[in-house]
């Protein structure tokens, strides 16, 4: 887990995504996915798709869960499959488009894991560690490679929630769960990870924001309002926001003939 916050420390090398699987490579070669983050069109098995950021019910604070019945579950468990197939480790509803307060996430993004895999239903948190994390994020809302930046999370959370049968839980989480949690919650909350970038981060992805907001057309939500801004838990304050990047050191440059393209994704050859 250790090695999940500082994989990737450059924009320019691939973000591991918070909603993307650590296998990049492996996902993008099994779906074929566009560079950029762009998810499927379609999906295997299911016909929900993805909404992308500036889609009004991604900025929905939305309405509890109130029947955990058959339909409930089994619509959960589509979204597993389509998280799975976007490359994802979570899916909040608002992302399938419904007005509802639920997500499914599993950290390990391994649907072979099916004991990692976890449905909330109408979460809280209800407290939030001072001790901070900072690591890169992505969303498949909004082209999770081409819009991932750096997000300030706490290391642990206390959490509540009804899981798919309607049973009250209560757990702390802590490292990538609770990272992964930290960012689905948002989303219920109409809360995007861009929200919590740096400015410098948020205007290196503005190029790309205003390519899906042209894509979309009139009618977009583009930012939080100034209520929810003022509202947001935990507070974007100067602890919870990335901190500035050190300039890098200049390297020294080997003589090497170039190659085409950066190679950024080829680098690392992480397993998993
Ligand atoms: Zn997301």
């Amino acid at each position: 887990m250790l090695t999940m916050i500082a994989l990737f420390a450059s924009a320019l090398r691939p973000a591991r995504a918070l909603l993307q699987a650590p296998t990049r490579c492996r996902a993008t070669r099994l779906f074929a996915r566009q560079p950029g983050g762009r998810n499927p069109e379609k999906f295997e098995r299911s016909d929900l798709t993805i909404t992308e950021w500036p889609l009004p019910v991604l900025r929905n604070t939305n309405n509890p869960v109130e029947d955990f019945d058959d339909e409930f579950r089994s619509l959960c468990s589509e979204m597993m499959d389509v998280m799975y197939q976007a490359d994802g480790v979570g899916l909040a509803s608002t992302q399938v488009g419904i007005d509802k307060r639920f997500f499914v996430y599993n950290p390990t993004g391994d649907r072979s894991r099916k004991d990692f895999e976890v449905i909330v239903a109408n979460p809280n948190i209800f407290e939030y560690s001072e001790q901070t994390e900072t690591d890169e994020e992505g969303c498949l809302s909004s082209r999770s490679e081409e819009c991932a930046g750096r997000v300030t999370r706490s290391s642990w959370i206390w959490v509540e929630y009804q899981d798919e049968e309607g049973r009250q839980k209560r757990k702390k989480l802590k490292g990538f769960e609770a990272r992964v949690f930290q960012h689905e919650y948002d989303h219920i909350e109409g809360v995007l990870h861009f929200d919590r970038f740096s400015e410098k981060d948020r205007a290196r992805i503005q190029p790309t924001l205003d390519m899906l907001l042209e894509a979309h057309g009139p009618g977009g939500v583009l930012e939080l309002s100034d209520e929810k801004k003022a509202a947001l838990q935990p507070p974007l304050t100067a602890s919870r926001m990335p901190p500035a990047v050190e300039a890098a050191a200049p390297k020294k440059k080997k003589k090497k003939p170039a190659t085409a393209g950066f190679g950024g994704f080829g680098g690392g050859k992480k397993k998993r």
